[in-house]
């Protein structure tokens, strides 16, 4: 069992590089980002309590958000590993996601963080809220929230998964091909041992 924490700013590419690297390791992917946006989309209870909050650029609450994410779990049990992009990203919801884990006698195998510098992330997602219909894409303050929430609640993550000698992080700029590389060799560590 691998269970892989995609780390990184909005933008940082956590999403594109989540879908080759659940190919080579055979893991379930859970978003939660896509979660709450089909969600959104179906009008479900959730997507109605999450709307105003991902409207706004700021994070959903915690106790949605743990519920949503164990429940994604559930419905995989028979995985072989997890690759988490977009979770935790408070430290509330990294003790929950530990807590519940640990009932499975699992635990976080490693988090990876895609590193890039925050102009060239908002850029990035301006361009990318051009095509892909995303509101919190399309508007530099709701952005700029985003990264205020990162900085407040998810970056001290950084300091938590460090302190269980988890924490890793890779240069987010190159192409794609060059960022998935620099993140299996850091995989690839944890599946030879
Ligand atoms: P993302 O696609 O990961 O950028 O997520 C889009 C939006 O979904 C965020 O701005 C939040 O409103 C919400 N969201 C996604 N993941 C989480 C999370 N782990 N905790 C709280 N809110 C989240």
């Amino acid at each position: 069992m691998i269970n892989i924490v995609l780390f990184g700013k909005p933008g940082a590419g956590k999403g594109t590089q989540a879908e080759f690297l659940k190919q080579k390791y055979n893991l379930v992917h859970i978003s939660t980002g896509d979660v709450f946006r089909f969600n959104l989309k179906n009008d479900t209870l959730l997507g109605k309590q999450a709307k105003e909050y991902m409207d706004r650029g700021d994070l959903v609450p915690d106790e949605l958000t743990i519920k949503m994410l164990q429940d994604e779990i559930e419905k995989n049990t028979e995985a072989t590993g997890f690759l988490f992009d977009g979770f935790p990203r408070t430290i509330a919801q990294a003790e929950a996601l530990d807590e519940f884990l640990a009932s499975k006698n699992w635990d976080v195998t490693a988090t990876i963080a895609l590193e890039a510098d925050d102009e060239i992330l908002i850029k990035r997602l301006l361009e990318r809220g051009k095509t892909s219909g995303r509101v919190d894409d399309q508007d530099e303050s709701k952005i700029r929230n985003r990264y205020e929430e990162y900085n407040h609640k998810t970056a001290p993550l950084i300091d938590y998964y460090t302190s269980k000698n988890l924490f890793y992080s890779v240069n987010g700029i190159g192409t794609i091909e060059e960022i998935t590389r620099r993140l299996s060799l850091i995989i690839d560590d944890f599946i030879d041992k």
